[in-house]
């Protein structure tokens, strides 16, 4: 088997002293500062919180909500669908007989805790009503109580969808 002998780089003084690479590494840092300070407007970072992303994508997982139909009902039929593919059986449901004739049942209670929701969008994609979507833009959700992270259903039928996403 023919073995290639590679030499070992750095035999000479210049390239063991490593002084010239971290020269020419830090003209290169120094050149982007220099571009960077005469034109923002290519910097990619912004100085998150007080500014905050303006190109969420409409595909971006934020935090739920519950639609309505056109007459302001929930469109949510209490089927349990979005509970039972739920990963981290975080989305808690109590269902009543509704009383509209619109559908069967509906849900008294309907609760997701943020805290064990990994944010995977299987309930939205498992939804057979397309009655729980993700689409708020809603990335940022801080509280201080661990019980404000339990979103009720009031709160999920009071999230808009985000407007403007691209
Ligand atoms: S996004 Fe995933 S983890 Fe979160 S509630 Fe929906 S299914 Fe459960
Ligand atoms: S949100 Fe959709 S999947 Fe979940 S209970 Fe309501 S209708 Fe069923």
């Amino acid at each position: 088997m023919g073995i290639k002998i590679v030499s070992r780089y750095g035999n000479t003084l210049k390239e063991k002293l490593y002084l010239p690479a971290v020269i020419s590494g830090l003209k290169v840092t120094f050149s982007h500062f220099i571009t960077n300070l005469k034109d923002t407007s290519k910097i990619e970072t912004i100085c998150y919180p007080e500014q905050l992303p303006k190109d969420i994508t409409s595909r971006y997982r934020g935090v739920h909500r519950l639609k309505k139909r056109e007459d302001n009902s929930i469109k949510c039929v209490a089927c349990y669908m979005c509970a039972t593919a739920c990963p981290s059986e975080c989305i808690f449901i109590e269902a009543v007989e509704r009383e509209d004739n619109i559908d069967e049942k509906m849900p008294k209670k309907f609760s997701i805790d943020l805290l064990e929701c990994i944010f995977c969008g299987a309930c939205a994609e498992a939804c057979p009503c397309d009655a729980i979507a993700m689409d708020t833009g809603i990335f940022s959700f801080v509280k201080t109580k661990r019980e404000d992270f339990v979103l009720d259903i009031d709160i999920l039928l009071s999230h808009e969808p985000m407007k403007g996403g691209n």
